[in-house]
């Protein structure tokens, strides 16, 4: 590539050097030009003289020393050559004449018979020599009539006179002037050269600072400045360009102190600052779309499988545990394992999920780094941490509390070094997920809220709408049982009437509890009315499922119910039903239980009865 001086200064020098060619040509032509004009006028003074003065010899009679007359003549400076030639009328009558007047050459001969001089160049181009071959015409006009001494027609040529002139003096004249010209032309190129030389520096020296300039700025460098060397058009250059990086890094600093903001970490001093700013703003982008996307879905899993799925795509981590922490049970549940839902604990010691204070970042409430010293959370696995493995530990902060934890392991020192530079960014997806799986927890305690009796901590009928067809399936899938016993408390009404509906509720309480410890924990205890209770024994016949009945039966019995003042004894009836054996479909088995519970109640209370088809028959009595 030229360079613009290189470029400047070539088009210049062809620019004299073509002035130079054509000032010489020039010079040249018009100097051969003008030797011709000048040997012609010379030769022609010449041959009129020489007619002159042969004219002049002829009246005074010296013609026959006309000879050494011309010999003379011969000698002017810039004549080497004078012959006269005698024509044939001449001839004719005054005879051959001199040796040299009788020999024409062939121009001597074009003169001679045309009548018309011949002016030529001889002798090459290393000695060019200027011949002229003038003929004399016969006349009877002017001061001298020819006719008088020639017996010739008018207009007759008598001869030609031929001379021959150097004009080499010319040339080396021509030469000279030409080389004074060059010279000339050469001193005021060169003097233009340098000037402009002089005068480009400046843009020249610019040009190349500014492009050095923005090659440093490609790589995202912006604090190189150039001089400002002028005060014109170039100067000018300089100065916008200064204020244009100017502006470009207070701009660029400005987003970047920003943006850093944003992501909650101290901006980067080195690197590219473009490049930097652009990777950190897509990465807020990403998290502004992971929000979205978070906010849309229907439940807290889904929340943790697209935490799994950042840390996994766009953090390049293999290897990590997502942990939710319920405070109420004070329990840690694991939510995901190196992208795996709802896998075992593998990272940690599982104690971790029965008590969730041994998480150290749910205890702290802060970030763990098991990078310096991996001995920090003794609940990291003892087997990775004999593997060199270590961790970043990283708490949801969810009203306050740690509601989750994000836990990264980092198997090799690059992992280390990754694990650093994704933080910030990590936590602002953690942070946007925040509040999110905040209000995801909230909605599904809601939901829960209304599928429980808030007095007794049952569920309520509305669960078992919701839950019977899970029941049967369940029931169907393990070809099992399960025993449906429909309960009501005896003569509840007087309790309320006698000591107030406190009283009531507090039994009501009370026989909630007894049911609780009568039953495994995987059965179920709704509350289906006032107080009319519904309790399914799962995996349970109705031969089983009596003798449970029974023993709750004597449980309320025996017990003693406080009723401020006093206690009283209460007794309950029950009646039960066996799905599938006493029916088809679940709610006609409820339906047979209830029918149960009243054939009990008829039975004179205090009494569990077993469904039989017989009491089906009489039930438009009840
Ligand atoms: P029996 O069942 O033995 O035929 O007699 P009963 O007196 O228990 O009669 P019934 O089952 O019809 O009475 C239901 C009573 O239970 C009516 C209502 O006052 C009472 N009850 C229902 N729900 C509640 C409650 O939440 N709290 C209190 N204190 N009483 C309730
Ligand atoms: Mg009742
Ligand atoms: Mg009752």
């Amino acid at each position: 590539m030229l360079r613009l001086q290189t470029k400047t200064l070539l088009a210049l020098a062809s620019v004299m050097l073509t002035l130079t060619l054509v000032i010489t040509l020039a010079s040249l032509a018009s100097f051969r030009d003008f030797s011709i004009r000048a040997a012609t006028e010379h030769t022609r003074t010449a041959a009129e003289m020489i007619r002159v003065a042969l004219t002049e010899s002829m009246l005074n009679g010296t013609m026959h020393k006309r000879d050494s007359l011309l010999q003379r003549i011969a000698q002017v400076d810039g004549l080497d050559e004078v012959r006269v030639i005698r024509g044939n009328l001449v001839e004719e009558q005054f005879g051959n004449g001199l040796a040299i007047e009788t020999n024409p050459d062939s121009i001597d001969f074009q003169v001679l018979q045309t009548g018309e001089p011949v002016y030529t160049l001889i002798g090459g181009r290393l000695s060019p020599e200027f011949r002229a071959t003038i003929p004399y015409v016969a006349t009877s006009k002017g001061d001298v009539n020819c006719l008088n001494c020639h017996a010739v027609p008018e207009g007759s040529v008598l001869g030609a006179v031929t001379l021959t002139a150097s004009i080499d003096h010319m040339r080396t004249a021509a030469i000279m002037t030409v080389s004074a010209l060059i010279l000339a032309v050469i001193i005021f190129a060169l003097i233009s050269l340098a000037f402009l030389r002089r005068m480009l520096q400046p843009l020249v020296t610019t040009a190349h600072e500014i492009e050095g300039a923005v090659k440093k700025a490609k790589e995202g460098d912006f604090s190189v400045r150039v001089t400002q060397r002028s005060n014109d058009e170039i100067g000018a250059i300089a100065q916008h360009f200064n204020s244009l990086a100017d502006g470009i890094v207070c701009k660029l600093t400005e987003i970047r102190r920003n943006v850093a903001h944003l992501v909650q970490s101290s901006p980067r001093q080195k690197g590219d600052l473009l490049a930097d700013t652009a990777e950190t703003v897509s990465g807020l982008v990403k998290v502004a779309q992971f929000k979205q996307a978070i906010e849309e879905d229907e439940t807290s899993e889904e929340v943790f499988q697209r935490i799994s799925e950042v840390v996994r795509d766009v953090f390049h981590f293999p290897n990590y545990s997502i942990y939710e922490v319920d405070h109420n049970r004070k329990v840690i549940n694991t939510m995901d394992v190196d992208g795996i839902a709802q896998a075992p604990t593998y990272w940690c010691n599982p104690d971790i999920n029965e008590k969730c204070t041994a998480c150290r970042a749910v205890r702290t409430g802060h970030a763990i780094d098991g990078r310096e010293n991996s001995l920090i959370c003794r609940s990291f696995s003892i087997e990775a941490r004999q593997s060199n493995r270590t961790y970043l530990c990283l708490p949801v902060i969810q009203s306050g509390g740690v509601g989750s934890v994000v836990q990264l392991v980092l198997n090799t020192p690059a992992e280390v070094e990754q694990a650093e530079a994704a933080r910030p960014l990590l936590e602002s997806y953690l942070r946007e997920a925040a509040p999110v799986l905040q209000a995801k927890r909230l909605m599904a305690s809601l939901r829960e809220s209304t599928l429980n009796d808030a007095m007794t901590g049952l569920r309520n009928r509305r669960f078992l709408e919701e839950y019977s067809d899970t029941l049967v399936n369940q029931c169907k899938r393990r070809e099992s049982a399960m025993t449906l016993i429909m309960l009501d408390l005896d003569y509840f009404k007087t309790v309320n009437d006698t000591y107030g509906h406190d009283v009531g509720d507090t039994i009501l309480i009370d026989l909630a509890n007894i049911f609780k410890a009568n039953v495994r924990e995987s059965d179920l205890i709704i509350r289906y009315g006032g107080e009319e209770f519904l309790i399914i024994l799962l995996d349970t016949d109705a031969e089983a499922g009596f003798q449970v009945a029974e023993k709750i039966r004597k449980a309320v019995e025996s017990h003693q119910f406080n009723a401020g003042s006093v206690l009283l004894n209460k007794t309950i009836s029950a009646g039960l039903a066996d799905f599938p054996n006493d029916g088809q479909a679940f709610w006609q088995v409820l339906k047979f239980a209830d029918v149960s519970l009243y054939a009990a109640k008829d039975g004179g209370r205090n009494q569990v009865v077993r469904f039989t088809p017989d009491l089906w028959v009489g039930t438009e009595k009840y």
